[in-house]
């Protein structure tokens, strides 16, 4: 099994081995899978809707950035991305899913992968090595101060886990989740004090 199969075992939940389409529905299909009957509380359009899908729809004729995406690969050269690639999101995803069953309260998606040309656009204005280029890390919508500090809480507690090698950006209104991304695990922003 891969690292990221893994850590979506180990938080309950199991890898789809189907091989789907980096399209809209493959991402579907491939969260039907994961989900296998109960209640993921995402869908496919929400997980790939960027936070400026205007943007990535000038960019690549669509609104959804998809890993492996046909159409991001002829713009971007991105061919190293493959749908396996949303193992990534479902590793994240698998680890945030107990907190939002047990809470109750919505987590929203407001982005997961974020291809070259769209990073670097100046009104995306993405760090030069995101975790978002690799698929390796969601922006996590949450509602208000009490919600971000009981998902902070929550996260805090795999804070130094070596498997999950969390890299954890706490704003005001998202926190950022990543998972074994390149640049490693490490903790930042204005209430990052939170997850310690
Ligand atoms: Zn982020």
């Amino acid at each position: 099994m891969s690292e990221h199969a893994n850590i979506i075992a180990r938080f309950g939940l199991r890898a789809p081995t189907s091989c789907y389409p980096a399209t809209l529905a493959g991402l579907q299909g491939y969260l039907d899978e994961l989900a296998d009957g109960a209640g993921l509380h995402v869908t496919a359009k929400e997980v790939a809707t960027p936070y400026h899908p205007e943007i990535a729809e000038k960019l690549y004729a669509t609104p959804f950035l998809i890993p492996g995406s046909e159409s991001i690969a002829i713009v971007d050269g991105d061919a190293a991305m493959t749908s396996w690639d949303f193992e990534r999101f479902a590793a994240i995803w698998a680890l945030l899913l107990p907190f939002r069953r047990e809470d109750g309260r919505p987590l929203s998606v407001i982005n997961w992968f974020r291809p070259d040309s769209y990073n670097a656009h100046p009104r995306v204005d993405g760090a030069k090595r995101s975790d978002h280029l690799t698929a390796d890390a969601i922006d996590v919508g949450i509602r208000d101060a009490s919600h971000r500090k009981a998902l902070a809480k929550y996260l805090a507690q795999y804070r130094k886990d070596e498997e999950l090698q969390l890299s954890l950006g706490v704003y005001t209104t998202r926190i950022h989740v990543g998972i074994r991304s390149p640049a490693g695990a490490r903790v930042w922003g204005p209430n990052k004090r939170e997850v310690a």
